[in-house]
């Protein structure tokens, strides 16, 4: 009795009271939480778990593809806007700066780009240049090559008389090359005439008959036999009455030995300088003009020409059409010594009409 009677006492006291409240208390949420701990437990790594791959997936992409669309709508218009509106505002800025560049330095800014602007152009034209080396008669002991290179005085009579009916306008290499460089106007039906290598016959026949019909001519010059006064060809003091009378004259290298595109640097420059200083020499103010002999050249001839400031050269490439991009490359039409006159029309209009 008296221990239920301490026992009821222990319980009474709060201080048990609440100790044994909290035993129970630990005791039944380990046992009934560990579910809900579990619970708990599993929760908060799960949303770490999907939170991570979900956020990234669903910040990421569905604010970008809804972003898109919204900023596409309202940046176009802006864009478009932009575009017309910021070339011009850059093209005032950039007028300004030129300006206030002018104004600091006005020659210097404005010269090259003056000088610069027509030279990018590519201009073509379809200018038939004939080429011609001996005019006359044929000497007895005349080869198949020689028969080639003459064409008779009555057929070269033909044939101006076929190029003035028809129209043609005879013009010279050095207004063929300012038309395709700065588009200077040609007349309707323009036509060179070339004569390689300046035999004599150049001065009795083609100058007298060039004379009759209005024409004018371009006339190669190979500079050595010239200047030994070599028989059959031309001496100076014709080749200054031609050019003296509105013929163009042009140089055909120093001796005409050498297939320059086949020879090395020291034989072209030989054969290129030499020949030039000549000319040079000879003709006041003579403009740089060039006839590959035999057609031959390279890159180096071309370089060595451009250094010298020749501003034409004549090849032997058939055709007609020549560009603005190779003035030093220009094409012609060999006309045979063979041909009859209805051979002449028919190559003539061939080669005109093609590139
Ligand atoms: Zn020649």
């Amino acid at each position: 009795m008296r221990k239920r009677g301490q026992q009821r006492a222990m319980l009474r006291s709060p201080f048990l009271l609440t100790v044994a409240a909290v035993v129970l208390g630990l005791v039944g949420l380990t046992q009934l939480n560990t579910p809900v701990m579990q619970v708990l437990s599993f929760a908060t790594p799960t949303p770490t778990d999907t939170a991570t791959p979900l956020p990234t997936n669903t910040l990421t992409a569905t604010p970008t593809r809804t972003q898109t669309p919204t900023r596409t709508p309202t940046l176009t218009p802006s864009a478009t806007a932009t575009i017309t509106f910021s070339p011009t505002a850059n093209r005032k800025a950039t007028r300004q700066a030129r300006a206030t560049q002018t104004a600091a330095a006005p020659t210097v800014t404005l010269t090259p780009t003056a000088t610069q602007t027509p030279l990018p152009i590519a201009r073509s034209a379809r200018v038939p240049i004939l080429m011609y080396h001996h005019v006359g008669d044929l000497p007895p002991d005349a080869d198949a090559l020689r028969k080639s290179l003459t064409v008779s005085s009555e057929r070269f009579n033909e044939q101006m008389k076929f190029l003035a009916e028809q129209g043609y306008t005879t013009i010279h290499l050095a207004e063929l090359v300012n038309h395709l460089q700065t588009g200077a106007p040609l007349p309707e039906k323009p036509v060179v005439l070339t004569f390689d290598d300046g035999y004599d016959d150049a001065y009795f026949n083609v100058f007298p008959t060039l004379k009759d019909f209005g024409f004018k001519g371009t006339f190669f010059i190979i500079g050595a036999p010239t200047d030994y006064g070599s028989p059959g060809y031309m001496r100076w003091e014709q080749i200054l009455e031609l050019y003296e009378n509105g013929m163009e004259i042009g140089a055909h290298s120093l001796t005409h030995r050498y297939n320059l595109g086949q020879f090395r640097a020291s034989i072209q420059d030989s054969e290129i300088i030499k020949g030039n200083q000549l000319m040079v020499d000879h003709l006041p103010n003579w403009t740089p003009l060039f006839s590959y002999p035999s057609g031959s050249y390279n890159q180096y001839t071309l370089g060595l020409l451009k250094q010298l400031g020749y501003i034409a050269a004549v090849t032997t490439k058939q055709g007609a059409l020549q560009t603005s991009q190779a003035p030093l490359e220009l094409r012609r039409i060999r006309i045979r010594g063979e041909w009859n006159t209805s051979q002449f029309l028919y190559w003539f209009n061939y080669w005109s009409s093609r590139p």
